[in-house]
């Protein structure tokens, strides 16, 4: 019997993994998890109970006692703390500016690591998105890809989708966050060892799913 069929999509932020995970997922019929939305999760939590995310030592802690829980349907992914529906406010500002921070304290990620690998465990066959996920989370997924897109059209896609927001802000922020999660000590993002590079930059997004499924296709 061969194990569960594992699709591993790391790569930079705005690079369209969401997406394109979804997308993927749901073509081949797939379970989804999105491994940022547990980070963020955790950030929001921090936040709202007053912690200095600033000091790793205080998130670490603080860390233990928040309980996350992710729906893995590509067609509606959820995401809970302590039971609470918080889909919509991690996606705020103040999530999304902090969030590197506390996703490179060593302790989060052992937390999360290790919830991102039950979930895994207990899935007939899943995509998993996030920055570590075929080099650290399973780096034996059956396929790895990692998904680029040119950082000017990122920030443009990023900017549309948030209403027009300015795309040269945009992009500013986007490779903030990118030098901190390259360049953390723990799990930076990397391209992976036996991982395959998509170029989303001049695909659509339906191009990108039929690019994948392809890759896919020829390794199973
Ligand atoms: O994918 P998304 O942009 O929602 O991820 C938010 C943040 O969570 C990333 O910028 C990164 O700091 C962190 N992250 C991570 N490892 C993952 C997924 C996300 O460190 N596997």
């Amino acid at each position: 019997m061969t194990s569960p069929l594992v699709i591993a999509i790391d790569g930079p932020s705005g690079s369209g993994k969401s997406s394109t995970s979804r997308g993927v997922a749901d073509r081949l019929g797939l379970d989804y998890l999105d491994t940022g939305a547990m980070y963020r999760a955790m950030t929001w939590a921090l936040l709202r109970q007053g912690v200095d995310l600033a000091d790793p030592e205080a998130v670490a802690t603080a860390s233990d006692g928040v309980t996350l829980t992710s729906g893995t349907d590509p067609l509606d992914p959820t995401i809970h703390v302590d039971g609470t529906d918080v889909a919509e406010p991690i996606r705020t500002d103040e999530v999304t500016g902090s969030v590197s921070l506390v996703a490179a304290v060593p302790h989060v990620r052992e937390l999360l690591v290790d919830l991102q690998r039950r979930v895994i465990a207990g899935s007939d066959g899943i995509v998993v998105e996030g920055r570590d996920i075929g080099s650290v989370v399973a780096p034996d997924a059956r396929v790895k890809i990692y998904l680029v897109a040119d950082p000017a059209a990122r920030a443009a896609r990023r900017a549309a989708e948030n209403g027009g927001a300015d795309a040269a802000a945009t992009e500013a922020a986007l490779a903030a966050r990118d030098r901190i999660d390259s360049t953390r000590a723990a799990s930076p993002l990397v391209q992976s060892e036996g991982s395959v590079v998509v170029d989303g930059t001049h695909l659509t997004l339906d191009e990108v799913i039929d690019t994948i499924v392809g890759i896919v296709d020829r390794a199973t």
